[in-house]
């Protein structure tokens, strides 16, 4: 992965005080190939290499941090602004009632999304929306608007394959200024390949409809030529905004890249799956760390550093190799750690998707549980039991002290033992990892 051959680069620019022109060449070759990996189209690589070249080039290397390091995250941050910043909701500022207009190829999800977008008005907007469906070509993606309409609560207009596209807009749209409607959502028709009739035939659509939202549509799954797609509707349509779909699928959605490039239009919703409610507000930072198959690794390595109590993590490091061991106030400093750095599950979000699809959500939810669990038993325990874990292992006292505890934290003994257990496994771990393994022991613990 991107992730590997990077630290491997990273390790070899150790020491170097800058970014210089020798040093970044094979940075940048990986993630050039990382940029093709996920499909983002060759032109758009070629532009986005030379801006980060451009931006790295010359800057200081501070504190901690090395060459390699200070390029990831320039990579990082530029690729997510490329792709658009900060959250960019459905524009609705017009006489109502507003007209979205959905624009795209055939299968790219126009229909779909128009069912999640129906919703997403409804619910997070409290907007009163009506679709209607201008694909005259196929009456079966009529029969579909209406079952996803249906399926969002939202009203449907009755439009056949015998009308113009043209008139079922004249006529949804007076019937919607007529039972005051905030919201007109059209779905439009798509073609296998773009051909000029169709063009014509939204750009009259687009025309008579004047939209506050012109909605460009696009698969993640699209790859290379999804460029094209989106040349030829940004030169036919004034388009405000795109809509990404099918994220949920495989693809690193280099896509987003290529078209956002394009269009210049914001990517404002994802897809992810093929249901009502699979509809996510795009965000940059997060899809950046997809298209370079790293998940957002550079928030992590922040987050971390800053979360981590420097000096205690020294303190540890040095108390374990005076030998003076690891006792249950440690345990205790280390799973605060954890919490103040937001959690498992917020930590893991951010790990590339090859380790994240490891951990299901279920099981972080039940690692949480069992940390605050922990540390609720853990401060139910006296400072001299914490500092002297020998009393709670085999001391003559141990099963009285073990019951004051559990009652003390509202658990049972076998929750007591399991903490203790899981001391005990975690000083062996710490021996071997002389501290500040935090991340590792994190990895373990998360499963
Ligand atoms: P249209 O021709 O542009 O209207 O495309 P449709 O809305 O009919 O969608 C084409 C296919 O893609 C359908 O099978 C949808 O279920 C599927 N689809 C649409 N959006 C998504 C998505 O975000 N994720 C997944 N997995 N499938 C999707
Ligand atoms: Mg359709």
């Amino acid at each position: 992965t991107l992730t590997d051959r990077l630290s491997q680069l990273v390790k070899t620019m150790r020491g170097q005080a800058r970014i210089t022109e020798s040093n970044v060449q094979d940075m940048l070759r990986e993630v050039r190939m990382a940029l093709l990996e996920a499909d983002v189209a060759l032109p758009v690589v070629r532009d986005f290499i030379a801006r980060v070249k451009d931006k790295a080039l010359g800057q200081e290397v501070v504190g901690s941090l090395n060459p390699g390091q200070v390029l990831v995250s320039v990579v990082h941050k530029e690729l997510a602004a490329t792709m658009g910043e900060g959250v960019a909701d459905i524009n609705l500022a017009a006489q109502p009632p507003a007209v979205i207009l959905m624009a795209g190829l055939q299968g790219a999800g126009k229909t779909t999304t128009t069912g999640k977008l129906t919703k997403h008005l409804i619910e997070k907007r409290k907007k009163k929306v009506l679709t209607v469906s201008a694909d005259v070509y196929r009456p079966a993606a009529i029969e579909q608007l209406k079952t996803v309409t249906g399926q969002a609560g939202g009203e449907w207009f009755a439009s056949s394959p015998d009308q113009k596209p043209r008139d079922i807009a004249l006529a949804a749209l007076d019937y919607a200024k007529r039972h005051y409607f905030d919201v007109l959502l059209v779905d439009t028709a798509g073609r296998l390949a773009i051909d000029e009739a169709l063009m014509a035939e939204i750009r009259e659509l687009h025309a008579t409809l004047n939209p506050v939202e012109t909605l460009f549509v696009v698969d993640a799954m699209q790859g290379q030529d999804a460029i094209n797609t989106a040349r030829a509707f940004k030169e036919a349509l004034p388009l405000t905004g795109v809509i990404l779909t099918k994220l949920d699928g495989d693809s690193r959605g280099g896509a987003a890249l290529s078209v956002r490039q394009v269009t210049g239009a914001p990517i404002k919703f994802a897809g992810v799956s093929e249901k009502i409610d699979g509809l996510e507000v795009f965000d940059a930072e997060r899809h950046a760390g997809r298209v370079l198959g790293m998940g957002d690794i550079v928030a992590l390595v922040e987050e971390v550093t800053k979360g981590v109590d420097m000096a205690a993590a020294q303190k540890l490091a040095e108390k374990l190799k005076s030998g003076d061991g690891f006792d249950l106030n440690d345990f205790l400093a280390q799973i605060s750690q954890m919490k103040k750095m937001g959690g498992l599950s917020s930590l893991m979000d951010k790990l590339p998707t090859q380790i994240a699809s490891k951990a299901g959500q279920g099981d972080m939810d039940r690692a949480e549980r069992d940390m605050r669990r922990m540390e609720g038993i853990l401060n139910a325990m006296s400072a001299k039991e914490r500092a002297h874990p020998r009393l709670l292992l085999d001391d003559k006292s141990k099963a009285s002290r073990k019951r004051r505890i559990a009652s003390g934290a509202g658990v049972q003994i076998q929750d007591v033992n399991r903490v203790l257990n899981q001391y005990d496994q975690m000083q062996g771990m710490m021996k071997k990892m002389k501290g500040g393994g935090l991340f590792k022991m994190m990895k373990r613990m998360g499963g």
